[in-house]
């Protein structure tokens, strides 16, 4: 057995230049360390992120109180734990917290150490991350989801649509789906020069042109994909998450233009954007306490789409108990920040596979060099995943651990179903 011998933590900073926490857990003179990533369109039931509201030195955006409090107070609580026995761990930080949305210590104090406890025993088992989590034979590769034009809370353009993303369906390798993914964005720049656009990109790495309607961004995308020589809704589909909880108003939606329309009207437009762009997957169309608007798109759109939830189900296993009770959605985006230890979410990603949904672990628009969530998608046979576009080393570095992944583990690697 190792017992964890101390741990560590230090304020660092994250993609968008503002403060998080590292933290290294220690047995003897082996250590890990991970940082924790951060949103900008948070859902009301996420786990909570402390920081130091009073400190105006960083505006009220330092983390220097959870690093104290987890240099004292955690590493002594942690102190002789076996650092194997990731539920324990977990649960010591829950308890010691005590409230539910872990307002007391902060999710962000509490998964950094989760997700470096579960890299540690890894390491000191010598063996590679992604071998560490619930799968342990035939593992996958997770196809991506690449979010190509930012929007919404992710970009300043004032397109309605915070991600369009593609994903590239017909690959039989990643490398094959990241190389499919090049060609497309490759293409996709060259079409935004073109129209005398700035070809910058927006907190996620996919591109944010002053474009401001929803169409246009799309028919975009499907020049794109055809000049890549690709068909679009077969070879590489298009995905949006709207994140709707950012344009609701007395129940009312500005989803496809900036005036307010009721759930029906928006449905009938989303039906219609669906069959006229091929899309394929829609996360959060509507708000995170709208249950009845989320089973009225789901039967009208017949259960032919993938519709994910994230605001909605904050990976929270009684959420999406709420959720499958009232057939809300089809799948669930993973986020570890939003519940806040890695127990936790191992948790939601076993129920919500049990009860036929399919997994897609996710990155924050504001991340990191960590590469953790890579790792997850494939030891836990996650069908997708969202980790922005290719560009930006922070989204960058999660697609190539995976190509690392594919690399080990060699002529087994196959694809997982979409
Ligand atoms: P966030 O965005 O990290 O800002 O919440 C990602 C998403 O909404 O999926
Ligand atoms: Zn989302």
């Amino acid at each position: 057995m190792s017992k964890i011998t101390k741990v560590v933590a230090r304020q660092v900073f994250d993609s968008r230049g503002n403060p998080t926490i590292e933290a290294e857990v220690f047995c003897k003179n082996l250590s890990a360390s991970s940082i924790c990533p951060s949103g900008a369109s948070t859902g009301t039931y996420e786990a909570y992120e402390k920081r130091d509201k009073s400190n105006k030195k960083y505006l009220g955006k330092s983390v220097l109180v959870p690093v104290q409090f987890i240099n004292s107070v955690i590493s002594k609580k942690l102190k002789n734990l076996n650092i194997h026995d990731q539920e324990r761990i977990d649960h010591v930080l829950i308890k010691l917290d005590g409230t539910k949305q872990k307002k007391k210590i902060g999710a962000n104090a509490i998964l950094s150490i989760s997700m470096a406890a579960k890299k540690l025993s890894a390491k000191i088992k010598k063996i590679p991350l992604y071998k560490n989590f619930l799968i342990k034979n035939n593992y996958k590769l997770p196809f991506p989801m690449m979010n190509i034009i930012n929007g919404g809370a992710h970009a300043n353009n004032g397109l309605r649509i915070q991600e369009f993303m593609i994903r590239p369906d017909k690959a039989k390798t990643f490398s094959e789906a990241v190389r499919v993914c090049f060609l497309v964005i490759n293409n996709l720049r060259k079409l935004i020069k073109k129209l005398g656009h700035s070809t910058s990109v927006g907190d996620e790495g996919g591109f944010a042109p002053m474009i401001s309607d929803n169409e246009s961004a799309l028919k975009l995308i499907v020049k794109a994909i055809n000049i890549s020589g690709f068909k679009n809704g077969k070879d590489v589909s298009i995905c949006l998450d709207v994140a709707a909880n950012e344009l609701i108003k007395n129940n009312k939606y500005s989803i496809h233009s900036k005036k307010f329309i009721s759930v029906d009207q928006s449905i009938k437009k989303y039906l219609y954007l669906i069959n006229k762009y091929k899309i394929k997957s829609i996360e959060d169309p509507f708000g995170e306490s709208d249950w009845k608007a989320w089973s009225n798109f789901l039967s009208k759109s017949s259960n032919k789409i993938q519709i994910v939830g994230d605001d909605l189900f904050v990976t929270n296993l009684e959420r999406l108990k709420v959720g499958f009770l009232n057939v809300s959605a089809n799948s669930i985006l993973i986020k570890l920040n939003q519940i806040g230890t890695v127990t936790e979410t191992l948790e939601v990603i076993k129920f919500a596979q049990l009860i036929g949904f399919k997994t897609i672990i996710s990155h924050r628009s504001g991340d990191s060099e960590d590469t953790f969530i890579a790792d997850l998608a494939v030891g836990t046979n996650s069908n997708q995943i969202k980790t922005g576009s290719l560009a930006r080393s922070e989204r960058v570095a999660k697609y190539n651990q995976l190509l690392r992944i594919e690399e080990d583990l060699g002529k087994s690697a196959k694809m997982n179903k979409i």
